[in-house]
């Protein structure tokens, strides 16, 4: 297949990382942000290519894992009306709330539907004109140019019964977080391709000047990764800092300018929570005070305060690169996908159902790193 098989090819594989091997000399730890890079890291085994000096950690890019808390309790009082039809990515049905989630919702009988694009949820809305359809607007800069196409043709067509229950989040002030805390240890950043083919990534110089943190556009297949990781080192062993693209066939510099207009019509930038690691500002969208009848939020009045109960689960750290899920004493046991205790359990993005699902490419991995110190 084209722009796929020859991007899984291990003589191709092989190739690069024994140029990472040939031209690392130093400790480097290096930040995936995106959790599809995450998987695929772990899919394949990537670790076990690298050198020994070269340390991946994973980042806050899982869309389902950063939700906070007071929104899915939001989600779960709103999908519990028997007026509301509640759509839903099927990655957000399991995700623990303080008292439930929303497929325990549709278990008492709650109207709670699975979605494919915000666009679906629309269309629910024009076939039931008597039932409200909020649809749960999650996601990074990849998903907002589609819920605000949702929005926009809402507020087009004067449906008066569509909602969007927004929780959208963005990368750059994530990275700036990261970088800017004092104890952080990432030396540099592979950033999200499919996010930067909608933003681009002119605007990531900035981060890279401000932090001196070299920042490489990667894409989401081994040799993609392994290719990011390649031009990352050589920038740290040449102490540079400077943005790269490695998905050239996908992102150009100045993104996508039709989904970037979409997107500033309906949203402008706010405030925003992330699950575990805490409130950023200017990390989150909200909608426009012109698209503010399409909220679900004021509408149902349902917002609770509650505290962001963690339950022992250590997410925020794994998703500022401080720990991995390994070092968390419930993964495997008392966390698992059928009872998970936190959202990064979850979701096919999350950073612990790639561990956990993947975990013999894992032990794997450790043993080779081992079998590598040991001569
Ligand atoms: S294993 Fe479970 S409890 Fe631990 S960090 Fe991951 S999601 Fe949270």
């Amino acid at each position: 297949m084209k722009f796929l098989h020859e991007y899984r090819q291990r003589p191709g594989i092989e190739r690069i990382a024994r140029e990472i091997v040939r031209i690392t000399t130093r400790h480097w730890t290096i930040m995936e942000v995106c959790g599809g890079q995450t998987h695929a890291i772990v899919k394949y085994g990537l670790q076990q290519f690298l050198p020994s000096q070269i340390r991946l950690v994973h980042g806050p890019g899982c869309p389902v894992c950063v939700t906070p808390l007071d929104i899915i309790d939001q989600a779960i009082a709103i999908a519990a009306r028997p007026d509301v039809i509640f759509c839903t990515f099927g990655d957000m049905l399991r995700v623990p709330g303080s008292e439930g989630d929303l497929l325990g919702v549709r278990a008492r009988g709650g109207d709670v539907r699975m979605v494919y694009s915000p666009l679906h949820a629309l269309d629910i809305a024009r076939r039931n004109p008597n039932r409200k359809v909020v649809f749960f607007a999650v996601g990074f800069e990849t998903t907002a140019p589609a819920n605000a196409m949702a929005a926009f043709l809402a507020h087009e067509q004067g449906l008066n019964n569509f909602f969007l229950l927004v929780s959208q989040f963005l990368v750059p002030p994530a990275i700036a977080a990261i970088s800017s805390a004092a104890d952080t240890r990432i030396d540099g950043y592979l950033a999200a391709g499919h996010v930067c083919a909608v933003t681009g990534f002119e605007s990531y110089q900035q981060l890279a000047d401000t932090f001196r943190v070299p920042i490489v556009v990667t894409g989401f297949e081994p040799l993609d990764i392994l290719q990011g990781i390649l031009m990352c080192v050589r920038q740290l062993e040449r102490d540079k800092y400077q943005v790269q693209n490695q998905y050239a066939r996908a992102v150009e510099p100045a993104g996508n300018p039709h989904a970037q207009h979409m997107l500033q019509q309906v949203f402008e930038v706010s405030s925003q929570t992330w699950r575990g690691v805490g409130n950023i500002p200017a990390s989150g969208l909200r909608l426009r005070a012109a698209y503010s009848v399409l909220n679900a939020a004021p509408l149902f009045d349902e917002k609770r305060s509650c505290p962001d109960d963690t339950r022992g689960c250590i997410s925020g750290e794994i998703m500022l690169g401080k720990r991995t899920p390994p070092d968390c004493p419930h993964f495997g046991e008392s966390c698992q996908p059928q009872h998970p205790l936190g959202a990064p359990m979850v979701s096919s993005e999350g950073a612990c159902a790639a561990y956990y699902r993947y975990r013999a490419q894992v032990i794997t991995s450790d043993a080779t790193d081992r079998a590598t110190h040991e001569h």
